[in-house]
């Protein structure tokens, strides 16, 4: 029996996961569970599930007192001896802590928070050595990858292709782009996710999060990485060999495979509750470039992971901050790029060799956007 501990099972992959892992009970035993403050969904999952440990980062004096509180509690859920996979499911840099302890403790970590590998991962490949812990991304790009690879390293690689659906602004001029609602941006076409994650695919830059999370992950340059845009999100991503075979991963844009399989690898289990392919209905499958012009944010990421140091936690923080204030209705969607180009533009020679350094930088990045526009 293998013990899963659950980073941020409130929300969108959180909760697919468990009901992934309901169809796997003979095989693994939630034992932790943490969510930020819907204390009432949390209360729902214990019920079902009951872990030995619980935390409620946000929680107050009504909380229940055999909970845990404050983000502290993370890191101790990543850290329990009885748990031997950590799902973290968290948003944001807020998620890079508990990464990091996990493979310190040698714990499996199932990855779906990228903002670790992005703000640190320099760190978070140091702490998987030093602890013998292993990372398996969740991501559905990665994992595609990862699949295609099928224990062939880098040296193999010739180039890896991640798809984009292009988000919901795929065909829009790139001015009117720059003034979408919120409305507009948490309309994804294919897939139904956290709100955050649903801007950053409006965007564009959760595909520069995800290219930086490939370098990180699989060791490859970012002349290696390109992106290209597939409006109907069945390709998950190719790898391109070096003697120019191209493999694929294909399936319904469901995030219940790459959860499983993050769990699982490098073995397959039989789930017959997977959403099934089906060729035929899928029908055509089209891909086009990359619009940087109405998508700048990609450039921008991808830039800021090529400089390396502090730039790729500089464009999180300043991403992170633009898109809360987008989601507020305090700045326009136009603002997210704005925001990230003036952080980085400030910013982006920090140092980051330690965790000190790259708070440091992630603040300054959130400061310098709340600056350019006076919130
Ligand atoms: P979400 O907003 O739906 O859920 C986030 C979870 O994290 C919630 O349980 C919340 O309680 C918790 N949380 C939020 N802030 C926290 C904090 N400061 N401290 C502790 N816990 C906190 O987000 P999501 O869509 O499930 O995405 C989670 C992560 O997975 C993100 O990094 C996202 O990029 C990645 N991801 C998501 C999808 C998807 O389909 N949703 C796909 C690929 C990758
Ligand atoms: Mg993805």
């Amino acid at each position: 029996m293998q013990g899963v501990a659950i980073l941020g099972s409130t929300g969108s992959i959180g909760t697919t996961a468990l009901r992934v892992l309901a169809r796997h009970r003979d095989r693994f035993a939630v034992r932790a569970v943490t969510a930020h403050a819907n204390a009432a969904l949390l209360a729902k999952q214990v019920g079902e599930w009951a872990p030995s440990y619980v935390a409620l980062v946000e929680g107050d004096a009504e909380t229940p007192a055999a909970w845990r509180r404050g983000s502290a509690s993370l890191v101790e859920a990543a850290t329990l001896p009885s748990v031997d996979v950590v799902l973290n499911a968290i948003v944001g840099a807020a998620g890079l802590d508990a990464t990091l302890a996990a493979l310190g403790a040698g714990k499996r970590v199932a990855l779906a928070n990228k903002e670790s590998l992005v703000v640190g991962g320099a760190l978070v490949d140091a702490a998987a050595t030093r602890g013998g812990g292993t990372v398996v991304p969740v991501d559905s790009e990665h994992s595609a990858i990862l699949q295609c690879l099928h224990g062939r390293g880098a040296s193999d690689i010739r180039r890896l292709v991640i798809t984009a659906s292009g988000g919901p602004f795929r065909e829009w001029p790139a001015d009117r782009v720059r003034s979408a609602t919120v409305q507009d941006a948490l309309n994804h076409p294919t897939w139904s996710m956290g709100r955050k994650i649903t801007v950053d695919s409006a965007t564009l830059a959760n595909k520069a999060l995800e290219v930086i999370e490939a370098h990180f992950l699989f060791g490859v340059g970012y002349d290696q990485i390109e992106v290209v845009v597939h409006p109907q999100s069945i390709v998950h991503s190719m790898v391109e060999f070096r003697d120019g075979s191209v493999l694929a991963q294909l399936g319904v844009p469901s995030m219940e495979l790459p959860i499983l399989y993050a769990l699982s690898h490098p073995e397959r289990l039989e789930d017959a509750g997977i959403p099934v392919f089906d060729p035929v209905a899928a029908g055509r499958l089209t891909f086009e470039p990359v619009r940087h012009d109405a998508f700048p944010c990609l450039g921008l990421g991808v830039a800021a992971g090529r400089a390396g140091g502090a730039a790729p936690a500089v464009f999180n923080g300043a991403n992170e901050q633009a898109v809360a204030l987008f989601l507020d209705g305090r700045i326009p969607f136009g603002g997210i790029a704005t925001g990230i180009e003036q952080a980085l533009d400030r910013h982006a020679g920090l140092a980051g060799g330690d965790l000190e350094s790259l708070w440091h930088a992630d603040a300054a990045a959130r400061r310098s956007v709340r600056e350019t526009f006076g919130c």
